[in-house]
């Protein structure tokens, strides 16, 4: 699942958001107060920023439908990659197969392999965890479409109506040390102490919150820790380097509290498809290989410079927005609920709110 802004450019438009949501409601953990109440025109955009619910597996096989028959090969675990003269690289499967290609994008997400063969190091895990889950309400669920947030006594949650019939719900916690010992296996291995686990840390929350979790089936849940790059690797490592570069989360894990993680992905899907298509243009088909090479490599190497800084300004963003709304003590309770909540809700929105152009190339 993930929030977005629906874009009308481009020569073909797929509408996968659910329902339009209005505005972000925040709430304080500690006391059950609201603390802001920022609706999505309040936040200066191009005048076409929907926010909404994607659903994973609908983009996916819409994304999929696209390409010819044949063009995905499933079950292909990348091993090794290696360089094949100046031209080419041989990537190892897992089964055994060796595949060769001129360009290679890795978007094998935060463990990436092709990360590791251009040098960067493996995401930090950043001292937090995340839950997510989905429940469907066959009678429809009732909430006003608006993304409920909370946040204080050390965790972060939220819940969002995608449709009438479906919520999806987050929530980001801190493992102490103890229970980093004791329960954070058992929570990640065994659904019922999960639950357990999340309505212990609710806080005081209206009823009709409480419920959504409580009504949440065992297997529609996931837990997992919060890893993200540093931002200074981005700064200086190689995003394309010999015709291969990295998107998605292999490029910039982020910890996902502006919601932006997967969005970014989109961008530079547009952004390499536009540059690689001009690159490879058929009326340069009579080029030598060593030609085509370098304009590949010098469109990669756009790709990267567009992409470097917005990276490291969504990983930092993020990071900072995280540690903002999810810790705890009286100072910082009283600064994020009494001073900061809209501040950092407007910054969340803004990220949002980027235009990578479209799949056209310019005339250049
Ligand atoms: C709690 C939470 C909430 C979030 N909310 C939002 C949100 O509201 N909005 C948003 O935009 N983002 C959100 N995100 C982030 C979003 O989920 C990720 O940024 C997004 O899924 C990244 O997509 P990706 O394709 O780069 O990587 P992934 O989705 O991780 O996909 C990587 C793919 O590569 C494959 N793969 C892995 N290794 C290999 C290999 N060696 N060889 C071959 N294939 C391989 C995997 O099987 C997988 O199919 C959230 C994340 C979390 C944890």
């Amino acid at each position: 699942m993930l929030l977005g802004s629906a874009s009308t450019s481009g020569r073909r438009t797929f509408n996968l958001l659910g329902h339009p949501l209005a505005s972000v409601v925040s709430t304080s953990a500690n006391s059950g107060l609201p603390t802001s109440d920022t609706t999505f025109a309040a936040v200066p955009s191009r005048g076409d920023l929907n926010v909404g619910c994607v659903v994973r597996k609908a983009l996916l096989e819409t994304l999929a439908n696209e390409l010819p028959q044949g063009t995905i090969r499933y079950s292909s675990k990348v091993v090794r990659i290696q360089n094949q003269g100046c031209t080419f690289k041989s990537i190892h499967l897992e089964d055994g197969t060796y595949l060769t290609t001129k360009v290679l994008i890795g978007c094998d997400g935060v463990n990436s392999v092709v990360a590791d063969h251009l040098g960067f190091s493996r995401p930090s895990f950043v001292g937090r965890s995340a839950v997510r889950g989905f429940v469907h309400y066959e009678d429809g669920h009732g909430f006003d479409p608006k993304l409920f947030f909370f946040f204080g006594r050390g965790v972060r949650y939220g819940i969002i109506p995608c449709n009438d019939h479906g919520l999806y719900w987050f929530l980001t916690f801190s493992p102490s040390p103890q229970e980093n010992n004791a329960a954070e296996k058992g929570i990640e291995e065994d659904p019922i102490k999960l639950k357990q686990f999340i309505l212990s840390k609710l806080g005081k929350v209206p009823d009709r919150f409480r419920a959504v979790f409580e009504r949440t089936e065992l297997e529609s849940m996931v837990c997992a820790p919060l890893r993200f790059r540093h931002p200074w690797e981005l700064l200086w490592g190689n995003i394309s380097k010999d015709g291969v570069c990295l998107a998605g989360d292999a490029l910039h894990p982020m910890t996902p509290d502006i919601g932006q993680g997967a969005c970014a992905a989109l961008e530079e899907s547009v952004i390499l498809a536009r540059e690689l298509a001009q690159a490879l243009k058929t009326n340069h088909s009579s080029d030598s290989l060593e030609k085509e090479q370098r304009r590949i490599e010098n469109s990669l190497e756009k790709y990267a410079r567009e992409r470097r800084w917005r990276s490291v300004d969504l990983v930092s963003t993020a990071y900072m927005v995280g540690v903002m709304q999810q810790s705890h003590g009286a100072v910082m309770n009283f600064l994020r609920d009494k001073i900061m909540a809209k501040f950092l809700v407007g910054a969340q929105m803004k990220k949002a709110d980027f235009d990578c152009g479209t799949l056209t190339a310019s005339a250049s």
